[in-house]
């Protein structure tokens, strides 16, 4: 989860945790230095709650295409008006009727207050009312700054995540990491283990690039099966390798390629042992084809 998300580990550790084991929080504060990270960490994690499938959010279903494309009928988000420098109680009430409806299409209604640091203390106070007292489908995701800019009634009803002030730096190998990935698709797609086992030699000596590598192909996967499917919109200008695995691995394969390498990115960070777990994915990998 959070591949695209600039934050650190622990932040993405810990809310992934959360969402695996159903134990978000009805209210969530998102804190960053970076609007942008905030706000897309705040859009996963919308996906994340709305997404039905086992790993959530899947990236490919109903639930998560609509929030990624922001036309999700169950997430709303609350932003400063253009004129205004803050968001004002009125955005406050509007978003308290639309929290007293049941959500359409999934179990749960998302409400994302962007840069909640601005809403004045009217507007807190009136947010605090649905805080207390919040139905079972209804979440509220507030991004800011810092929490310090809350009421301390909102903050003791919410869990705080900070995205870390870590800048995650350009590796050296960050164009590379792209290609890698596209290459080991097609080798994968094409060849047999035993070339690929070759191919993933140069991370022996590099776990960063490793990792990157293994988080680049999740997008030219998640292409494939969207050429699978009939869509269009891709991630990667490139479509060469995720045109050749979805023209030699079934739809189903190619859905299991995608669980496994996001199962497989999320256990990375705990893995203790590093050419094993090279070894390990190669092994997933052509399992998965071999089926
Ligand atoms: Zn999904």
């Amino acid at each position: 989860m959070f591949y695209n998300v600039r934050a650190t580990d622990s932040f993405k550790n810990s809310i992934s945790v959360a969402i695996k084991g159903g134990k978000l929080s009805h209210a969530i504060i998102l804190e960053g230095s970076d609007d942008e990270a905030r706000f897309s960490a705040a859009m996963e994690i919308a996906a994340a709650l709305m997404c039905e499938a086992e790993n959530r959010p899947c990236g490919v279903c109903s639930h998560c295409v609509k929030c990624e494309k922001g036309i999700h009928p169950d997430l709303h988000i609350v932003e400063k008006e253009a004129d205004s420098t803050m968001i004002k109680v009125d955005a406050v009430r509007r978003l308290k009727a639309k929290a007293l409806l049941f959500p359409n299409e999934s179990k749960k209604s998302v409400f994302i207050i962007r840069q909640a640091n601005l809403m004045n203390p009217q507007a807190q106070n009136a947010l605090l009312k649905i805080f207390e007292e919040p139905a079972a489908h209804l979440c509220f995701i507030l991004t800011c700054p810092s929490k310090s800019a809350f009421l301390d009634t909102i903050i003791s009803r919410a869990t705080v995540y900070s995205l870390g002030e870590e800048t995650i730096e350009e590796s050296e190998n960050g164009d590379n990491s792209a290609s890698l990935a596209a290459e080991l698709i097609m080798t994968l797609a094409g060849e047999n283990e035993f070339v690929f086992l070759k191919k993933t030699a140069v991370f022996i000596k590099d776990k960063k690039l490793f990792s990157q590598t293994v988080s680049a192909m999740i997008p030219v996967v998640r292409d494939a099966l969207v050429l699978q499917s009939g869509g269009r919109d891709m991630l990667i200008s490139d479509t060469s390798a995720a045109k050749k695995l979805a023209g030699s691995f079934t739809q189903k394969k190619t859905a299991a390629l995608l669980s496994c390498l996001q199962d497989f990115c999320d256990s990375l960070q705990l893995s203790p042992n590093h050419n094993l777990a090279i070894t390990r994915l190669c092994s997933l990998l052509y399992q998965i084809k071999s089926n």
